[in-house]
């Protein structure tokens, strides 16, 4: 049987193993790791190694750099949380920007508002999106939304020229290694700040509490810079390395904590909702001692 695992040091076929776990990366000492039925489609990008298998458990997997990026089976938890803290902590959302997201997911999320007039989207790797349409079509389903304005671009270069344009802004990156980086940094922040309109607010991925705790806390000082309001909310994502998940939610003027709209229960299954729900919304930002003591640096 091969196993692929989640190991950000390997970025390339070493993934794929015919017996064992390689150790080691961006996680010493430990690794997640999923039996592989079929390699579905694996090549180099420009950008990176790109690699789609069907699970034996859980559905199409799409890796990058040797990272587990989402499942058919769990990327709701994820995709869910990261587009729907802020879009519900707005009242009116109409104007959207993701920044990365190629799989889709944050996309089909997003285009559930009804209020939502026009999402531009800012991938840096047009393979991700092709690979997804082809193997992971529920993520991939909206890409022919009339609302949709699709840029292939590096997203740091892209907001340089746009400037008070949004009410939410969702970066739905990779971790701080390869074309991420410029991603995590105070200056992209800053344009994160500038690219929203009044009452704006943004999410991005907050890698994980039990691993991650000095870019948390490094990401937690600069934002607090730079937001009036700085919060973070955590949920399970099972295929993530650790199966805890972190989001950053940040804004000048909301309170992002609460939800401006609420969903009924009915509403929620309407939705095809399988994790987000109005109550999660406030419960998902109260945060075990760890998680704040890790965004604190202590
Ligand atoms: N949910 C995943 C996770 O946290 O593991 C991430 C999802 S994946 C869709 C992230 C996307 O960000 C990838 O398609 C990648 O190509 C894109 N990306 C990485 N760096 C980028 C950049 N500088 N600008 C725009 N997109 C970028």
């Amino acid at each position: 049987d091969l196993e692929v695992i989640n190991n950000a040091a390997s970025g390339d076929s070493k993934q794929l193993k015919s017996d064992g776990v390689e150790m080691g990366g961006a996680w010493p000492g430990q690794a997640f790791s999923l039996q592989v039925d079929e390699v579905l489609f694996h090549e180099k990008s420009k950008y990176q190694d790109v690699l789609v298998f069907k699970s034996r458990t859980y559905g199409n997997v799409l890796v990058l750099d040797g990272i587990i990026q989402c499942t058919e089976r769990d990327e709701a938890a994820y995709q869910e949380m990261l587009a729907h803290l802020p879009m519900f902590a707005h009242p009116n959302p109409k104007r959207v920007l993701i920044i990365g997201g190629g799989d889709g997911g944050i996309l089909r999320e997003v285009l559930k508002h009804p209020s939502v007039e026009h999402v531009t989207m800012c991938e840096i790797d047009e393979m991700v999106i092709d690979v997804s349409k082809k193997w992971l079509p529920k993520m991939a389903a909206e890409f022919g939304n009339p609302k949709l304005n699709l840029f292939i671009g590096d997203g740091f270069e892209f907001l340089k020229a746009h400037k008070n344009e949004f009410d939410v802004v969702i970066t739905d990156s990779s971790d701080p290694v390869g074309p991420a980086e410029s991603l995590f940094g105070k200056s992209y922040y800053q344009l994160l700040s500038d690219a929203l309109r009044d009452g704006g607010i943004l999410s991005s991925q907050g890698e994980c509490p039990w691993l991650d705790g000095n870019l948390i806390h490094t990401m937690n000082v600069f934002c607090k810079e730079i937001f009036a309001n700085v919060k973070y909310a955590i949920g399970s994502v099972p295929t993530y390395t650790s199966g805890t998940m972190g989001y950053f939610v940040c804004s000048q003027e909301r309170d992002v904590t609460t939800p401006a709209r609420t969903l009924t229960s009915e509403e929620v299954q309407k939705w095809g909702l399988r994790f987000y729900n109005s109550s999660l919304h406030s419960a998902a930002f109260v945060l075990p001692t760890f998680v704040q003591q890790a965004l604190e640096g202590k």
